[in-house]
């Protein structure tokens, strides 16, 4: 590990550890951003690439009959010669179906099917575990996405809300030209559906609204919900995609479900263009090569990404959208292993017991909730690199080579879809992953209290056995107590130990903590970033749990012998590096629980004593932060 200058760190952290590397970087031209994450993530993709290619040409044994099927749709979807043979009629076809339909009662016949093929849909369904009886799975409802990334985009004194509007415009039109038809009918299908998704936006909930748990939670009773609209046939839609009928609907998006019944009121037009639209942009990857990369126009201008990803990596994504579970336990067990998942596991579990002795002694806890959050980490799940058994859906996932890519996807999608709805009602598999273990992430579910560590984040700079002690605190040591203290954020604190929404506080310390959480949203609110500005509230949960993270990851590090605080506190800088376009960083800030990472780097530092006193910081300097201000919570 490179030297930092002390006196660079007292200037600005993350440019001291990360400047020099961030002058020579470069952006690869099919991505938005590099460095850190982004370098791991493109290191599972070219190892995983290179596999899948070897077991395409039987160079290399497949394993199992499951990554055999994934293998297969790699195969399809990579066979470029053959999609321009097939050319638009996959994809004409499509359209046809949805140009066809004259009213909602006829969309409502072939809605249920289309919701598994998952085709355009004005409500989306999902299945997670019932939030006040989180040992069985509820039936969720919520909005569909908007044209635009976030609500935020359409209001007026947002400069680039219409710039998007019109590019996204531009390549619809094309699109549908593409598919045959004429300019005046493209513009007009077009128009149309904007004017739906306009219908649409001030009923949906923002970023900022969505990322508040508890506000999740609304159950509907199922003959009020089979109610809220006369338009389409929600009491079938339902009880068709769980096999029964529900005493109840969690709606996460209350204002929508209070206003479907008026936005599709009368509107039918504006609907099938909207869904006309919806089938054009969500299947134009799946024919030709041209149609690929003009239906990623409007994303690459998003994320400032100047052109479309390679034939291969195309193939990869699509095929580790259905089968990411089977090539992630493929890549588990193959670059990371037993003896590596033991190790971290044990790691783990002494972060836990750090955690657990921080609770013990924390100042500002009654014994009563202190108590309880001991009861809440104790029940704590923890796994590691790959999950020992995956869900038997993937023996029924069969790839049917026969099909052109959108049909053999199709026949996918209802095999998967099925089997996700009817897992209504049935007690919750905490063993099924939310992420492939080929996921350069870590997560915390708060329906089931159990943190996930998948084996492609277990590598450097996070974690390696010749990093030293202090290094691996900075870097895994930090993500692990991070994932932890997402049982203590603003939202996860609301959980209990079974995963239940169920308030363990005591008043006085919900208060408390309400005051905190205040504290570590203004910390962040109104930081400047990429010309724009960090939103406090949006991020409070990420930022919570990173402060927790960093704390307590420095209390394990300061244990071991050899305890070293500026390695500590640079690897934890290297961790977040990364180079991004502009318009990425300002998507992100608009959609992003988390902080940008230059400021996770820097902004967290500042709240510990330890940081002054490793780098000699004092008034004056651009690092320092008064005592006064620094927020401190786990
Ligand atoms: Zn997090």
């Amino acid at each position: 590990m490179t030297q930092v200058e002390k006196s660079a760190v007292r200037a600005d952290l993350y440019e001291a550890v990360n400047g020099e590397w961030e002058q020579t970087a470069q952006i690869p031209a099919d991505r938005p951003a590099t460095g850190g994450f982004n370098d791991l993530v493109k290191d599972v993709e070219e190892t995983l690439i290179s596999d899948l290619n070897a077991m395409v040409a039987g160079q290399k044994d497949v394993p199992n009959a499951r990554l055999q099927e994934a293998v297969k749709l790699y195969a399809l979807a990579k066979d470029f010669d053959r999609r321009e043979t097939e050319g638009m009629a996959p994809l004409v076809k499509e359209l046809d179906e949805v140009a066809a339909l004259t009213s909602y009662a006829d969309y409502s016949a072939k809605w249920p099917e289309w919701a598994l093929l998952g085709k355009g849909s004005p409500v989306s369904f999902d299945i997670d575990p019932d939030m006040k009886k989180a040992t069985e799975y509820g039936i969720f409802f919520g909005a569909p996405s908007l044209i635009l990334p976030e609500k935020g985009y359409y209001q007026e004194d947002n400069p680039q809300g219409p710039q998007l509007l019109a590019l996204w415009s531009q390549m619809v039109e094309k699109l549908f030209v593409k598919a045959g038809y004429s300019a005046e009918k493209a513009h007009q299908v077009t128009e149309e559906a904007k004017q739906f998704d306009a219908l649409l936006v001030p009923h949906v909930k923002s970023a900022e609204e969505r990322a508040d748990y508890a506000k999740m939670y609304n159950p509907v009773a199922w003959a009020d919900f089979t109610k809220a609209t006369d338009q389409l046939d929600l009491a079938k839609m339902v009880s068709g995609l769980v096999g029964t009928e529900p005493a109840k609907v969690i709606v996460t998006e209350p204002n929508y479900l209070a206003a479907l019944n008026e936005i599709l009121t009368d509107h039918f037009a504006l609907f099938k263009s909207w869904l006309l639209a919806k089938t054009v942009t969500g299947n134009a990857s799946l024919v030709t090569d041209e149609l690929r990369i003009l239906g990623g126009e409007y994303s690459r201008a998003l994320s400032g990404s100047k052109e479309a990803v390679n034939h291969e990596k195309f193939a990869y994504y699509l095929t580790m959208s259905y089968f990411g579970q089977v090539i992630g336990k493929y890549y588990g067990e193959t670059y990371f292993g037993p003896a590596a998942k033991a190790d971290v596991e044990h790691m783990v579990h002494q972060m836990i017991a750090v955690y657990k002795k921080r609770l013990e002694e924390n100042d500002w806890l009654s014994p009563a909730t202190r108590q309880k959050a001991i009861v809440k980490l104790d029940s704590l799940g923890v796994q590691v690199g790959y999950p020992a058994k995956l869900p038997a859906v993937y023996d029924q996932l069969k790839v049917d080579d026969g099909l052109n890519l959108m049909g053999a996807l199709d026949e996918l999608n209802k095999v998967a879809a099925t089997e996700n709805f009817r897992r209504f009602g049935q007690p919750v598999d905490k063993t099924r992953w939310e992420m492939s273990a080929a996921t350069v992430n870590a997560y915390y579910h708060p329906f089931m209290n159990i943190i996930v560590f998948p084996a492609a984040i277990l590598q450097a700079p996070f974690y390696s056995l010749k990093q030293s002690a202090s290094e691996n605190y900075g870097g895994i040591g930090a993500v692990i107590a991070h994932e932890i203290s997402h049982a203590f954020d603003n939202n996860g604190a609301l959980f209990d130990e079974f995963g239940n929404l169920n308030n363990w506080w005591t008043e006085e310390d919900q208060a408390h903590f309400k005051d905190l959480a205040q504290d570590m949203i203004k910390e962040f609110d109104g930081l400047p970033f990429a010309g724009q500005q960090v939103n406090g509230k949006l991020t409070v949960s990420e930022n919570i749990a990173d402060a927790g993270g960093l704390s307590c990851a420095l209390a394990a590090a300061k244990q071991e012998a050899d305890y070293d605080p500026v390695a500590f506190f640079t690897n934890w800088a290297r961790i977040w590096r990364m180079k991004a376009h502009e318009q990425y960083q300002q998507l992100l800030l608009s959609v992003d629980v988390h902080a940008p990472n230059k400021l996770r780097a820097n902004v967290q530092v500042q709240n510990l004593a330890d940081f002054y006193q490793a780098f000699d910081v004092k008034d004056g300097d651009a690092m320092y932060k008064a005592p006064a201000d620094r927020v401190r919570i786990w």
